[in-house]
């Protein structure tokens, strides 16, 4: 019962918070208009001479095709991104200058059987298929080495994100707004691949003292195991545009989950699509 109670009390600090993208990022300019160009020093050279085909036979950092399309069309600003073409892969990078196309859902939400904080069947709860099955295993995981995670809020309809964005604007201006929240069709909630988790002894608040916590410990160290990433980690938000978020996973697959925890680097920087976020 009390502990019941101390959801139903937490379950309206979460909704104050909600990850609802409102982590502070100091060094967003939303006033950018700055329209950058393709970088063309991106873009691969010639095809090699035959001779030196033989020496050099692929690039280096060979990525996959899809990225290597984007690789040339990956600058956007928040006010004007760059919309994604391939939003049904595992591997899509959203973020405040990259967005969703329009009215654009994920076909295969479910309910991953986890605890999380309210008992509602809300639409936070779901998260696509794939997604759900490796959060699964990450909570099973989890709690054999003895954590206590919960689950605070999985997929964001576009719909939803527009409600609480243009409420943000109605109270705090569309600048405020633009530092703390996503614009519609940008969260990475809207995949159906990210999720917030939490712990009880966190009292379920999404903080940056997570981190302190075996909970957070844990999830930074296995999360790739299983499939997942800590999105925005310390330090990055020049690439990422949000500040630490060490409770935002997000599901990327076990191979690449490997490959970035491996290297230390952001979606982003793994990708090498650079950001127009930098001041
Ligand atoms: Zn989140």
């Amino acid at each position: 019962m009390k502990r019941l109670m101390l959801f139903a009390v937490l379950g309206a600090v979460l909704v104050a918070a909600g990850c609802q993208d409102q982590q502070t990022s100091q060094k967003e300019n939303t006033n950018e208009t700055k329209i950058t160009e393709n970088q063309t020093e991106n873009q691969q050279a010639e095809q090699p001479k035959e001779e030196e085909a033989a020496v050099e036979e692929e690039p280096a950092e060979a990525k996959p095709d899809q990225h290597q399309k984007e690789a040339d069309d990956v600058i956007g600003t928040i006010e004007k991104p760059v919309t994604v073409d391939n939003p049904d892969s595992i591997e899509v990078v959203v973020n405040k200058t990259r967005q969703f196309p329009d009215g654009w859902a994920p076909k295969d939400l479910v309910e991953p059987n986890v605890p999380f904080y309210f008992n509602e069947h809300l639409e936070k709860r779901k998260m696509r298929k794939e997604a759900a099955a490796a959060l699964e295993e990450l909570f099973a995981a989890s709690e054999k080495d003895g954590m206590d995670l919960v689950a605070a809020s999985g997929y964001r309809s576009e719909a939803r994100q527009k409600q609480i964005y243009e409420n943000n604007v109605a109270t705090q201006g569309q600048e405020e707004t633009d530092k703390v929240s996503s614009r519609p069709g940008r969260s990475e909630h809207q995949s159906g691949l990210a999720i917030d988790l939490t712990s009880a002894e966190m009292a379920l608040a999404l903080e940056e003292t997570f981190i302190n916590t075996d909970e957070g410990k844990w999830l930074a160290d296995h999360a790739y195991e299983h499939g997942f990433i800590v999105r925005y980690p310390k330090g990055k938000t020049d690439i990422t545009g949000y500040s630490y978020e060490p409770w935002h996973i997000r599901y990327v697959g076990k191979d690449l989950a490997k490959q970035i925890q491996e290297e230390g680097v952001t979606l982003e920087e793994h990708f090498q699509m650079k950001s127009d976020l930098k001041s």
